[in-house]
């Protein structure tokens, strides 16, 4: 045992925008700027015929171009940008035994095609001879060879092959309107997945979603077969089997009820080694309600798989999650969804179509992308969600900016990968203390919290974690959340060595309950994992700002940790350093009283459960005054 830290030290300091990657924001704004050829984008293309793939499969698909009505002029090109989302084959035409080797043929005589490779993914084909003009053809064959082209190691639908036309060849090339899309099925049935919600009440009548997901923890299966419940205690009502004909697409829900308190799991098998067991119920007339839900994700309207009607039914019928939340880029990835009003209005309509308050929350939302200081994603919690303030605008290119456009509205921001990775925040300046209440600690990008955190963040930047920005007097709770790129919210953890989820103490399941609990700070974080974790202290709920004087000498911090695996341990965190740990000793659950002695204000105190398997979770933590 240590003796108590006391007062924290202050996080090291740094000069604003220290941590800017100015290269990539300066790169967006004068491609943003740059002037377009009324050729430029010009032009269709669609699929002529294709060999289809399954996820990680190889295909092959065959394109048509066909020029605008300004046409492409001698050295124009046009650009084949294959998803660079999730290892599709680059084209390539170079090698016809190697997977990818794509083949260009221009039906319009006289006019030359030379292809090659440019970048990951992306081919340029150059016109020579003559123009190409209106309404004349390119044909394009992807995945020619007899090795075809490798797709998405996840299923999706409509995933693009991206066009771009460069027409008068002076190096700005624009997107054309619609770019050709094909979808990948998914793969044998792999994994049996079941999620029963955290916590119900004796006598209620709930559900245990089942899915049968491919290796890739994609939904979509063609699965047909029965499933096997095992044995349970007698106060568990629940079906003995359950039978998937081949129609469900291999997830299901089952109605399940419990009559007596206490903590219940469900296990299942199916043919060909199927086996899973579900995340630990809590049964109790009083315990408070955990929603578990994911607030940051992608769909392939800007950098990752599938569509956002597929995201929202993913986060319910595969991971059955209680609320969830697509942020797709205002201006990263392929399209910059902050110039195509149309698509974001798809987004707020799959977000809408989906919502049912009550049993699945949706959240309105969006990435603010901002290479200068730090992604947040910003969250709408009333009905129609809010404008995208895209960060490549002079308007909206600070924190402070978004923060009084946001002011007044049912918003909120999240940091997200604070402590390094793509980008880390610039904590120099402080968090809006209405507007930001909460910060994502970890999501597929590893963990911000602090430097001997379970599976931390990539590339991280010494003196930027969760815990230095605690340090500096910041008050922020902790959720989890996937920033899944696979299609796959509140599972992201299973593709991937790092998940998140957002655990949220909530009766009320509504954008409205969701919003107050999270403005509260009644929250913990997940890597994944369905860990139930109370904290109290002096009987606070965590997240709390608490008067010293009127907790008493020792104030006692009591922790009950129900896992998902074997526990290895649970740290108590306080004002910078960890102060105890107990250890889990096999066990799977923990009931941890600690006293904490000589609080001052200024202090914060919180709770980490390390699981043996990698699961982590972190409760908010309990700020001094
Ligand atoms: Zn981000
Ligand atoms: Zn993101």
């Amino acid at each position: 045992m240590v003796a108590p830290p006391g007062i924290p030290e202050p996080g090291p300091r740094y000069e604003r925008g220290a941590h800017a990657r100015r290269e990539m924001f300066d790169a967006l704004r004068s491609d943003a700027d740059n002037t377009r050829h009324p050729s430029d984008g010009g032009g269709r293309a669609w699929v002529e015929s294709s060999r289809a793939a399954r996820a990680s499969g190889h295909g092959q698909w065959t394109l048509l171009y066909e020029a605008g009505p300004h046409g492409v002029a001698v050295g124009g090109r046009i650009l084949l940008q294959v998803s660079p989302f999730w290892h599709w084959s680059t084209p390539q035409t170079r090698e016809p035994r190697a997977p990818g080797f794509t083949t260009v043929e221009s039906l319009a005589e006289g006019v030359e095609l030379a292809a090659e490779t440019l970048d990951q993914q992306l081919l340029g084909i150059e016109v020579g001879g003559r123009a190409l003009g209106p309404g004349e053809r390119i044909r394009i064959v992807y995945g020619a060879g007899e090795a075809g082209a490798r797709a998405d190691r996840f299923a999706e639908r409509e995933s693009r092959f991206f066009v771009a036309v460069d027409g008068d060849g002076d190096g700005v090339r624009e997107w054309i309107d619609e770019s050709p899309a094909v979808d990948v099925a998914a793969g044998d049935a792999a994994r049996l997945v079941l999620h029963l919600p955290a916590v119900a009440r004796p006598g209620e009548e709930t559900f245990l979603t089942v899915a049968v997901l491919d290796g890739g923890a994609s939904a979509g299966v063609d699965f047909a077969g029965e499933v096997t419940f095992g044995d349970r205690a007698e106060s568990v009502s629940l079906a003995d089997t359950l039978v998937f004909t081949g129609a469900e697409a291999g997830v299901a829900r089952v109605p399940i009820r419990v009559d007596a308190e206490g903590i219940v799991r469900v296990e299942a098998r199916g043919p060909e080694g199927l086996e899973g067991i579900s995340n630990p119920m809590r049964v109790s007339s009083e315990a408070p309600r955990i929603r578990f839900g994911d607030l940051h994700g992608h769909s392939n309207l800007s950098d990752g798989t599938g569509t956002p009607e597929d995201y929202f039914r993913y986060a319910r019928t595969a991971a059955g999650l209680d609320f969830v939340s697509l942020t797709d880029h205002d201006h990263w990835g392929i399209p910059f969804l902050d110039a195509r009003p149309e698509l974001r209005a798809r987004i707020r309509r799959a977000a809408e179509a989906a919502h049912e308050p009550g049993h699945f929350v949706t959240l309105h939302g969006y990435e603010w992308t901002s290479w200068l200081y730090g992604h947040r994603h910003v969250l709408y919690f009333d009905d129609g969600g809010g404008p995208w303030m895209s960060s490549l605008s002079p308007e909206f290119e600070t924190p402070e900016q978004l923060w009084a456009a946001l002011r007044g509205k049912p918003a909120m921001t999240l940091a997200h990968h604070s402590a390094g990775g793509p980008i880390a925040t610039d904590w120099s300046i402080p968090p809006d203390p209405e507007l930001e209440p909460l910060t994502e600690v970890v999501n597929v990008h590893g963990s911000s919290e602090a430097p001997d955190s379970p599976g931390p963040i990539y590339a991280p930047v010494a003196g930027n974690f969760v815990r230095d920005a605690l340090n500096r007097g910041y008050a922020l709770g902790f959720v989890g959340s996937g920033d899944s790129h696979d299609g796959h919210p509140g599972l992201a953890h299973i593709g991937s060595a790092s998940g998140g989820l957002a655990a949220v103490v909530a009766e009320d399941l509504t954008r409205e309950g969701l919003r107050r609990a999270l403005q509260d700070r009644r929250t913990y974080a997940t890597n994944g994992p369905r860990i139930l974790l109370d904290v109290k202290l002096a009987g606070h709920a965590m997240g709390r700002s608490l008067a010293v004087a009127s907790l008493g000498d020792e104030p006692g911090l009591v922790v009950d940790v129900v896992g998902t695996a074997e526990l290895d341990r649970v740290d108590i965190v306080r004002s910078g350093a960890v102060v105890a740990s107990a250890e889990g000793e096999g066990r799977s659950d923990l009931l941890i009283s600690y006293p904490v002695r000589a609080l001052r204000a200024g202090e914060y105190v919180y709770v980490r459960v390390v699981q043996r398997d990698g699961g982590a979770a972190w409760s908010s933590p309990f700020f001094l005054e």
